[in-house]
């Protein structure tokens, strides 16, 4: 059987097994296109069950899009917290004020609209267009890919954008309009999630295209989908300083570019400092510190770097210049410090403020 005739087979079976299977979700219950879109946008990268807490907290406060528009950015930024990937959120606030500028404060309906809207890119754009307004848009992604490349044993490589176009292409011949649009996305979305599994065998005999699946027919689920190996982590050591003055805590913000890009953060150099060359470091920055102790490692992956941190405490006798001085419990209310720090935010809570450290002076 020919791949399309394939495809175009599977289509329906697909929607009829979503509509007896799916799992309710928040963003299902009103599939609005501001509510597809919030959910699409979170759910990059992270998992649904971590997604649920941030997207109901999220709604709750900026309910549309005027809302959304007009949230300043720390704010917005507080909700974000823990979901990493920032610039997710500062440019869902971007698209919301254009979309108020330009279209008359809702979403374009149709993918090439949406995607003038920053970050919302093929696949976001083909999401929202059928989910929440029907358009025969399919949204490829790593599930869709996994779950086509092995129905039709297909072995080109996903990780080259032209083989995710050629499937676009093919699922689009067969894409039904209306409602059903919206429940096929959905749909190969969720076989990919709970059937054709990721990591591990896919549960075949509960998939709803076991008898037109070639890999199943062959025993070779496994072999697909077929994707050339990604480029290795960079290692970057880096020194954070957990300076405390009473009780009170030095933050900064991170330059406006780059990696995690205004968000607030610990002090922190680039390398491993020993113990010995923290002090003159300190110094050079023109810190004052009454006493300085090791306070143990940490570690933050992101997609491209791996930061390994070693961190020290430094006692101030007063609140050096060029640092937001606050205390634990105003930094976790109204600053948000991304995961990469969140180590170093926990220990905080073990500081107490009149506690000495070895070799400090409290007489001074
Ligand atoms: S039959 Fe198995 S391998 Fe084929 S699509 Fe279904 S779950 Fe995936």
């Amino acid at each position: 059987m020919a791949s399309t005739e394939r495809i175009r087979e599977a289509l329906p079976l697909i929607i009829t097994w979503y509509q007896a299977n799916r799992r309710s979700l928040p963003w299902r219950e009103d599939p609005t296109p501001y509510q597809v879109w919030v959910s699409e946008i979170m759910l990059q990268q992270t998992r649904i069950e971590a997604v649920i807490p941030y997207y109901r907290r999220f709604l709750q406060e900026l309910p549309d899009l005027p809302a959304l528009a007009s949230v300043t950015e720390d704010r917005l930024l507080k909700l974000w917290e823990g979901l990493g990937y920032y610039s997710r959120a500062r440019n869902l606030k971007k698209a919301a004020m254009l979309a108020m500028e330009n279209y008359q404060g809702s979403l374009p309906a149709q993918a090439a609209e949406l995607k003038k809207l920053p970050g919302i890119g093929d696949y976001t754009a083909a999401a929202i267009a059928s989910i929440a307004f029907g358009e025969p848009e399919p949204a490829v992604d790593g599930n869709v890919l996994r779950v086509i490349t092995r129905l039709l044993a297909d072995s080109d490589d996903i990780a080259n954008s032209k083989t995710r176009t050629r499937f676009s292409s093919l699922l689009k011949e067969h894409y039904p309009r209306g409602e059903n649009a919206s429940l096929l996305t959905e749909g190969l979305m969720e076989l990919g999630e709970v059937i054709c599994l990721p990591n591990g065998m896919p549960l075949c005999a509960q998939c709803p295209l076991r008898h037109l699946c070639v890999a199943h027919e062959n025993g070779k689920e496994l072999d697909y989908p077929v994707k050339s190996g990604l480029k290795e982590r960079r290692m970057e050591e880096k020194t954070v300083l957990l300076l405390q003055c009473g009780n009170r805590f030095a933050i900064r913000k991170r330059p406006g570019k780059g990696l995690l890009a205004g968000l607030w953060e610990f002090p922190n150099i680039e390398g491993k400092l020993d113990p010995s060359a923290v002090l003159p470091k300190a110094a050079e920055m023109g810190i004052s510190v009454l006493a300085a102790e090791p306070c143990g490692n940490a570690k933050h992956v992101f997609t491209h770097v791996e930061w390994r941190m070693t961190g020290y405490r430094l006692l101030c006798p007063s609140e050096s210049e060029g640092f937001l001085w606050l205390t634990r419990e105003e930094i976790a209310e109204g600053y948000s410090i991304p995961t990469a720090f969140r180590a170093w935010q926990k220990l905080l809570e073990s500081f107490t403020a009149d506690q000495a450290l070895p070799g400090s002076d409290p007489n001074r």
